[in-house]
């Protein structure tokens, strides 16, 4: 069976990774020839919107899926014509667009922030009158790892905030001064049976992800998280793996984002967890039973950015994992990342910190 994936980064190519066990084959478009993706399998390099490129990939692909969220809806849509896509294009769509997104989380009683649209100047110093400063105003679309966002402190950063965005459609939402964040990974079969994974608390740095610790958090917490994805999950009749982005604040919930997909914050599931996320949206998406999520002990996932560490140094730390994703060098480009699992929460926590102080001597410690 092959599997047609639009777009070719590291997250393809580790779904490639996990569904060669499964005696899967894969075929991939991405705008670079020599993608993550390609090295492992044929990848028909050319732009992932056009009709010709997306009609050949679901000629011949059994089933069709994507490895980021902004792929063209109406193109993949036009394209597939009689070829299954998983995930369901309604939940591409919604996490495409971060309007529909927060009015998504609000029409399943999610909690969310408080949001307004915003096509104008107008309608931008309403918001802020509104919703209040500090606040966030985000494009609606194509925006990722906090690019695309501008947050305002005063009254006089409206100016600024509209010339800076104010050529695409933008969302106004209240800032939160939240105590950390967390997300959620899940999926579900065709068959509507879910799994969800352990939490995960994520630490960014410049709006990058650099490290994620799974499991975390309390019961509460953890089933809170649960259940806002349970309610995504059905409510599209998913199918495959989804991510929701939270904010934690005094205890509770703000969902922030979903991604209808396999998620940087779950890479740790390679290791430890009984089933990777990876494999788990294939199961999902060819309609095998959904593999167990718990953890096998405590994960610590950094990830390598700019340019990879040279793998000699590191393969002598104990049980490191090392993930190569064969990416030139650039400026705060994720190019692999790397994983421990530790018998116990104070070993992982205290290895997280030394390997991130290794890696990144600059940045502030987690606490
Ligand atoms: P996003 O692209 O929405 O995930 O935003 C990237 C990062 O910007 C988040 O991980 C937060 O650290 C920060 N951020 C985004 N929105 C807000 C908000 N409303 N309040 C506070 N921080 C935010």
């Amino acid at each position: 069976m092959t599997i047609g994936i639009v777009g070719g980064g590291q997250l393809g190519r580790m779904l490639a990774l996990a569904g060669y066990p499964l005696g899967l084959d894969f075929l991939f478009i991405d705008p670079s020839a020599d993608a993550p993706a390609a090295r492992l399998a044929p990848l028909l390099a050319g732009d992932m919107e056009d009709p010709a490129l997306l009609g050949e990939l679901a000629r011949r692909s059994d089933v069709v899926s994507f490895d980021w969220e902004n792929v063209s809806v109406k193109a993949l849509a036009a394209a597939a014509r009689g070829t299954r896509i998983a995930p369901p294009l309604r939940a591409l769509a919604a996490a495409q667009d971060r309007l529909s997104e927060k009015r998504t989380f609000e029409r399943l009683g999610i909690p969310t922030t408080r949001f307004a649209p915003v096509d104008s100047r107008a309608a931008l110093q309403r918001a802020v009158r509104r919703i209040g400063l500090p606040g966030v105003l985000k494009t609606r679309r194509m925006g990722y790892d906090g690019k695309g966002q501008f947050v305002l402190r005063s009254p006089a950063d409206v100016d600024t905030a509209w010339q800076r965005l104010g050529t695409s459609p933008l969302l106004y939402e209240e800032f939160v001064p939240f105590d950390f964040e967390v997300s959620v990974i899940g999926a579900r079969a065709r068959d509507g049976s879910i799994v969800i994974y352990p939490l995960n608390r994520n630490y960014h740095s410049e709006g990058v992800l650099r490290l994620t610790i799974a499991p975390w958090g309390t019961p509460r917490l953890s089933r809170a998280a649960a259940m806002s994805l349970t309610r995504v999950l059905e409510a599209f009749a998913y199918v495959g793996v989804l991510t929701i982005e939270f904010f934690v604040r005094r205890g509770r919930l703000v969902a922030n984002e979903m991604a209808p997909r396999v998620h940087n914050s779950g890479h740790w599931t390679i290791e430890g967890a009984v089933t990777s996320q990876f494999e788990n949206h294939l199961r999902a998406i060819v309609g095998l039973p959904l593999g167990q999520t718990a953890a096998r002990g405590h994960a610590a996932m950094i990830n390598l950015i700019g340019e990879m560490p040279a793998a000699r140094s590191w393969l002598a730390e104990p049980g490191l994992h090392w993930h190569d994703y064969g990416k030139n060098a650039r400026h705060g480009r994720k190019v692999g990342h790397c994983t421990v699992v530790e018998a116990s929460i104070g070993r992982r926590d205290r290895r997280a910190r030394s390997l991130l102080a290794r890696l990144y001597p600059q940045l502030r410690p987690p606490p």
